[in-house]
């Protein structure tokens, strides 16, 4: 079942979303060159203004509908994966496997950030702290849209407790709040194990009744994902036309080299490292599998959500790279959740960038916290736009370096394109994970495949 393409002339998927991003940039680019001040019409900036506003609703639509899928989608596919395992002896290797790469490919992403944002050295300027950039985070309360100013103070009430909170959040008290609240998706995913290696212990018969509901349960969402997807390319459009629009170019200015080093960072660990894992440990080719992840890596840059992203992950995974159900099924659901390599990476980018600025010098000890807080803090952070405030406001806060609401706010006056980058790294390491646990998993062949 592959996805759907353009009947009249077979246009396959990757190719109308690319031409959405184009245009949608295209359009954005010149709506700004006719709202430029000298340029401005009668009544154009509110025909703009309402064009925008209609943009975002009809986005919002498709996020929505991206989102509505998530639950089922992850109960089904976890459920009728593991059902298929040999037991729970199957399960623990798979999920030891799992573990093992989301963290050594998360330290990874941690380490390449944090060797170039130490050479780089984004926030100093002939060695002393750049005065422009203070200057510009001391500004930043001054520029900032009343939507930045909320996201901060809403980020900065968050403790350190409610972070960590994912931990607690594995047992849920109730599964069915834990599905309503977006957050809490490790809930739904832990009992979905629980109840799919339940499933295992009950005899023959009933069980197979028991996998056959799940599996087509899990078939029927995966023929909704693909009715969203057909309206993936005018979704991207609408979603990135008011962003690009919106972004400032002036902040750019100033902060172009913090930019440059999270940009050179995640290139780095997309095109170097995580293609080095497929050649080496999976021994499959990366320009194939890039290939095969293309819908999905455009999605996630479109949305910046790894967690809307997620079908369409699943799909790309089971369709194209052909990865076993069993494996896809549990490493997708809970990357999406915990694994985000591009987060960890720019976290620790952002602080030590921050610290930099501030004039704060970070020896060795306090470099290690960071990169612990990062690695532990990627994990509950939820895969949403922006998400990674919480945790950037939080390490800057516990490695007492100081102006961190200024700071945050700026470094949020440039976040949507590098959160649309981050979260394709994030995206295409739990895909990673997939095909090289997929790999390793080939001499435990199960009946039930
Ligand atoms: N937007 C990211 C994601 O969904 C999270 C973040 O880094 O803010 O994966």
């Amino acid at each position: 079942m592959g996805f759907p393409v353009c009947m009249k002339h077979r246009i396959a998927l990757h190719w109308q979303i690319l031409a959405a991003l184009i245009l949608a940039t295209l359009t954005a680019l010149v709506l700004r060159l006719m709202v430029a001040p000298k340029a401005t019409g009668v009544g154009l900036e509110q025909f703009v203004a309402g064009s925008l506003g209609s943009c975002k609703f009809v986005g919002d639509l498709f996020m929505r509908a991206l989102k509505m899928l998530i639950v089922p989608l992850i109960v089904t596919s976890v459920i009728s994966g593991i059902a298929n395992l040999q037991g729970v002896k199957g399960f623990a290797r798979l999920g030891g496997k799992t573990a093992l790469f989301y963290v050594s490919s998360s330290a990874a992403a941690i380490l390449i950030g944090l060797i170039l944002v130490n050479l780089i050295q984004p926030g100093l300027k002939d060695g002393q702290p750049n005065a422009v950039i203070g200057q510009a985070f001391s500004e930043s309360r001054d520029r900032a849209s009343e939507n930045a100013l909320a996201k901060v103070a809403q980020a900065d009430e968050q403790d350190n407790a409610a972070m960590f909170e994912v931990f607690r959040s594995m047992l849920p008290e109730n599964v069915f709040s834990a599905a309503t609240n977006n957050g809490q998706m490790l809930g739904v995913i832990v009992f979905s194990i629980l109840f799919a290696v339940a499933l295992t212990r009950i005899p023959g018969e009933e069980m197979q009744t028991m996998r056959h509901f799940f599996q087509s349960a899990n078939d029927a969402m995966i023929i909704l994902t693909g009715w969203v997807m057909a309206f993936a390319p005018i979704g991207i459009y609408v979603l990135i036309l008011p962003v690009i629009y919106e972004t400032g170019v002036d902040l750019f200015a100033s902060l172009g080299k913090y930019f440059f080093t999270v940009l050179a960072a995640l290139l780095i660990h997309l095109f170097v490292v995580l293609p080095l894992a497929l050649r080496w440990v999976a021994k499959i080719s990366p320009v194939e599998h890039f290939r095969n992840m293309r819908p999905a890596l455009m999605l996630a840059f479109s949305t910046a959500s790894s967690s809307g992203t997620l079908p369409v992950t699943m799909r790309c995974i089971e369709d194209g790279a052909k990865v076993p159900k069993r494996v896809s099924s549990f490493t997708l659901p809970l990357g999406a959740t915990v694994n985000m390599d591009g987060t960890a990476l720019y976290e620790c980018v952002a602080v030590i960038f921050v610290a930099q600025v501030m004039g704060v010098e970070l020896g060795f000890v306090s470099q290690l916290f960071i990169v612990v807080a990062a690695l532990l803090t990627s994990i509950g952070v939820a895969g949403v736009p922006s998400a990674s405030l919480v945790a950037i406001l939080l390490i800057l806060k516990s490695s007492q370096i100081p102006g961190a609401e200024a700071a945050a706010l700026a470094l949020l006056a440039v976040d949507r394109p590098l959160d649309m980058l981050r979260t394709s790294v994030n995206v295409f390491s739990d895909s990673c994970a997939a095909v090289v646990v997929a790999k390793s998993e080939q001499k435990h062949t199960l009946p039930l495949d």
